[in-house]
């Protein structure tokens, strides 16, 4: 199929599928670990990379190709190589274009694990990161070093939903021959091309809105043929964090609901954040879709909705924040997100309980601060969910 004509839409369901001999409809599962040749000389040509071709599930699978060829076009990207997870995607994008000596220059508010990567493994190859506050154009361009590579962040970011211009930063990377990273796993290519704004790789947590059902754990990096097909593969087929044809399945199949699931839990969040707003009990709300967050404009630019996260500040500190999530009944106590089941999470306590006071701080990760994963439940059983605690 030729993709370069049809419309996101149409890609999200159709993009990357090549049908087999027998003709179905929806995509098979490739649930074998090896496949087999027509003669021996035919594996030489294979293992050779003289003939394309399938060889093993480490590194050629149709069902995860399916994925990658499909997510690969949704993004805008030459290329993709799927992972097993988002971090597997991150550290394989890290051993492909980087080595020791080598600089990074990172958003602060990234997920609480890249900074682990970042801070605590890469240097033990020698690669240093320096972070910065993601919104500061200037404390970026004061970060970088002869020795910086890349850049990288995510936008909006995890659990204060501020906004990385990403044509500035991207412009930025470029006058310093560094490459421009962006996590998209709030957005997903629903909401927001990072490449379309001139961001040279975007990485992805598929466990997040891509399966978007809360099943499976996976991750790709999309972009350029050489960097993508040839460096980051290389790694994969080298080191191994391939993702399984079940996974790819899943979340394939996830991608063709991406669209319309986005557009719901972005109104959802919109609504909820209104709610919010109004309450008594609550300090603050972050959520870019509302015309007092400080870089509402930004996001309205360089994104097509607002996104499902909605984080907020109850009064009382932790144990307000607790109290509120111990009250709901029918919300999921859980660090995930982008899951059709909306989400209560305590970042200070969970998905940032590991960063030190000071980082948290500095990020402004307090201890009344609550995030919800907006769902797909009824909105008013969601509002009605949260009323009940923070009324308590
Ligand atoms: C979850 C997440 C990751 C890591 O993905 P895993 O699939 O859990 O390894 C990376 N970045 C962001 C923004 C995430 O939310």
């Amino acid at each position: 199929m030729n993709y370069d004509n049809l419309a996101f839409d149409t890609l999200a369901v159709r993009g990357g599928q090549q049908r087999t001999s027998e003709l179905e409809n929806s995509e098979p599962i490739f649930a074998t670990s090896s496949f087999v040749f027509e003669n021996a000389a035919q594996a030489a040509a294979r293992f050779a990379g003289d003939e394309p071709g399938n060889i093993y599930s480490r590194f050629t699978n149709p069902t995860v190709q399916a994925f990658e060829r499909r997510l690969a076009a949704m993004e805008g990207g030459e290329a993709c190589v799927a992972t097993a997870s988002g971090m597997a995607a991150i550290t394989s994008l890290c051993l492909a274009l980087l080595k020791s000596g080598d600089h990074i220059v990172s958003s602060r508010s990234v997920f609480g694990t890249t900074t682990t990567l970042f801070d605590k493994y890469l240097p033990r190859f020698g690669i240093d990161t320096s972070f910065v506050d993601m919104k500061d154009l200037q404390a970026w361009k004061r970060a970088l070093q002869n020795n910086t590579r890349l850049l990288f962040l995510e936008t909006p970011s995890n659990p204060l939903t501020e906004i990385a211009d990403i044509r500035a930063l991207a412009d930025l990377a470029h006058e310093n021959n560094c490459l421009l990273v962006v996590d998209n796993c709030f957005c997903t290519p629903a909401l927001q091309r990072p490449l379309d704004l001139g961001a040279d790789l975007v990485v992805h947590s598929a466990t997040k809105y891509l399966d978007g059902q809360g099943r499976i754990v996976g991750g790709a990096v999309v972009g350029p043929e050489q960097l993508v097909a040839e460096e980051v593969f290389g790694v994969i087929r080298s080191t191994g964090p391939s993702l399984s044809p079940f996974n790819a399945w899943v979340a394939l199949k996830g991608l063709e609901t991406l669209s319309l699931r986005m557009q719901a839990h972005s109104r959802q969040a919109q609504q909820l954040a209104h709610f919010l707003l109004e309450h008594p009990r609550v300090e603050q709300v972050f959520f870019p879709g509302l015309e007092s967050h400080p870089q509402h404009e930004l996001a309205r630019r360089q994104q097509r909705d607002f996104g499902g996260i909605v984080s907020f500040v109850v009064s009382g500190g932790r144990e307000a924040a607790w109290r509120l999530i111990d009250a709901t009944q029918v919300l999921s106590i859980t660090a995930n997100l982008g899951d059709v089941k909306t989400t209560i999470t305590h970042p200070a306590t969970t998905t940032h309980g590991r960063v030190s006071e000071e980082f948290k701080q500095q990020v402004g990760i307090g201890e009344g601060l609550v995030r919800v994963a907006v769902g797909l439940e009824d909105i008013e059983d969601i509002i009605g969910d949260l009323s009940r605690g923070l009324d308590a």
